[in-house]
């Protein structure tokens, strides 16, 4: 429990109804979408602006509380359970788009701002935010930087770090910050926008993103490639790199997922099929036309049974919205469900895929694997019962055993879910012990007390 005079100065800041501290909510706040021991904190806070965001993290900087920021929690790492000793800082309340500056295609936006709910404001303008986690419907801008949240877009256009321009925060001790600018270049001091990117609340709270805005697509193509083995559709997702085609998507999907998919959101997928391609091919219409030509001859030379373009924007969102269904429909199957990020070149593919399955087997589990091919970016999905603790043994082993092989073709352990704490004791095995004393000094140079969300990426 934090000290009473602390409550009180907390709920002066914010108004008493926007402080929790009953165990109900302390429940909500204790889990996010990582399998890891929820840890209940001792206050959630919900400031509404900068001025009360600010005062909160003096605060807790002068009694050294720690802090947690939470938006949506919807981070696969565990990157939002907190201390017990400490609070939670929702950024639910700060939810304001502040600009849309259309001429010079940029947004300023506060941190609680729901990623779906950007990408339609920005479309209605037509221009273009792209990254597009299949959380997007709920996950914040907020946590989005903070994780470097990738999506299903990543291919073509990148992931959310080539998107913010310049950003407003507070350091640990409750400074305000600003890096970057609304300006296409800026090459004034650090790149601070750069460390803070995927900095899961260890450096700073965002207050503030300014985010790069881009032309909509003129044209969109969507297909589904049909397999009848899945050697053929990791074969094909190598050739069309290798072609130098760059489709804006290239989602892969096993016979596992497409089952599950199909049972859950009744999409009318082949449940047939060893696995599928969801490809979209976007930008200017006779572009598009030519390679969705190139693609599809492509997938039929490579193996497809066959390959189906969407007639429509209504077949078209049918397609993603199935797609962006995967995580729910395998999560139906089982208590628990695992689910990895390992990211290999993208090159690697097949191999990855081929080892993937043969750790299934070796470990006597389910894998489900769908993800961003194209990316190298797969999700080796496995449910399980974390209470069966023999079997759940063995999950722990095929996930070192995933780790290990991405990490043997050159890849990472995580391609945008983050390190939180569910990676934080991986980390070595791919950075190296220098890399992780390097992160903490800088921690310990920028946040000396330590209250900036501990124990998330470095350990500490
Ligand atoms: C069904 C599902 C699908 C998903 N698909 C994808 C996907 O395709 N691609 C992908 O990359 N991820 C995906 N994710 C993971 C997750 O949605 C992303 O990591 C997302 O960016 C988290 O956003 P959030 O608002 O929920 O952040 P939270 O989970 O609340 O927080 C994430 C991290 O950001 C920090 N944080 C949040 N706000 C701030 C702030 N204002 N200042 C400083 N730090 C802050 C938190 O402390 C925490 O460390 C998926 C998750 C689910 C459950």
């Amino acid at each position: 429990m934090i000290p009473r005079p602390i409550q009180d100065a907390l709920q002066k800041i914010v108004g008493p109804q926007h402080l929790l501290t009953q165990k109900e909510d302390m429940l909500t706040y204790s889990y996010d979408a990582a399998v890891l021991d929820p840890v209940m904190p001792s206050a959630a806070v919900i400031p509404e602006n900068t001025a009360q965001l600010g005062e909160i993290i003096a605060l807790c900087h002068e009694n050294t509380i720690p802090i947690t920021v939470r938006g949506s929690g919807t981070n696969l790492s565990g990157g939002t359970i907190p201390q017990s000793s400490g609070i939670v800082i929702l950024t639910g309340r700060m939810n304001n788009i502040i600009e849309i500056n259309e001429a010079d295609m940029y947004a300023v936006v506060e941190p609680g701002v729901v990623t779906a709910t950007l990408a339609a404001e920005v479309e209605k303008r037509g221009l273009f935010y792209p990254p597009d986690p299949g959380s997007m419907a709920v996950s914040t801008i907020g946590g989005n930087v903070a994780e470097n949240a990738g999506g299903l877009r990543g291919l073509k256009y990148g992931v959310t770090k080539d998107y913010v321009m310049g950003l407003r925060f507070f350091d640990s001790q409750g400074n305000y910050i600003k890096t970057g600018s609304r300006t296409v270049k800026c090459a004034t001091g650090y790149n601070i926008t750069g460390l803070m990117v995927g900095s899961e609340g260890t450096l700073g709270v965002l207050d503030q993103v300014i985010l790069k805005l881009i032309p909509a697509p003129k044209a969109r193509q969507a297909m589904v490639a049909v397999y009848d083995t899945i050697e053929q559709a990791s074969e094909t997702v190598a050739g069309i790199i290798s072609a130098r085609i760059v489709p804006a998507t290239l989602e892969f999907l096993d016979n596992f997922t497409i089952r599950a998919v199909e049972d859950f959101s009744k999409a009318g997928l082949p449940t047939d099929a060893a696995a599928l391609l969801l490809i979209e091919v976007d930008g200017h219409p006779a572009v598009v036309a030519e390679e969705a030509e190139q693609v599809k001859a492509l997938c039929l030379k490579m193996g497809a049974r066959t390959i189906d373009q969407a007639k429509d924007d209504a077949q078209r969102d049918k397609i993603w919205a199935a797609r962006r269904a995967a995580l729910s429909a395998l999560a139906q199957l089982k208590p628990t469900l695992v689910l990895e990020d390992a990211t290999v070149p993208r090159s690697k593919i097949p191999d990855m895929v081929r080892a993937l399955q043969d750790i299934a087997k070796k470990y006597r589990i389910d894998i489900g694997t769908f993800g961003h091919a194209g990316d190298g970016n797969l999700h080796p999905t496995i449910l399980t019962d974390r209470r069966n603790k023999e079997e759940f043994h063995r999950v722990e082993q095929a996930i070192e055993e995933i780790f290990d092989k991405a990490l043997a073709m050159g890849g990472t352990l995580s391609g945008e879910h983050g390190t939180g704490i569910a990676k934080a004791p991986f980390l070595e095995k791919e950075a190296g012990y220098s890399s992780i004393l390097f992160s903490r000094r800088l921690r310990a140079a920028l946040d000396p007390k330590n209250i900036l969300n501990p124990g998330k990426i470095t350990g500490v």
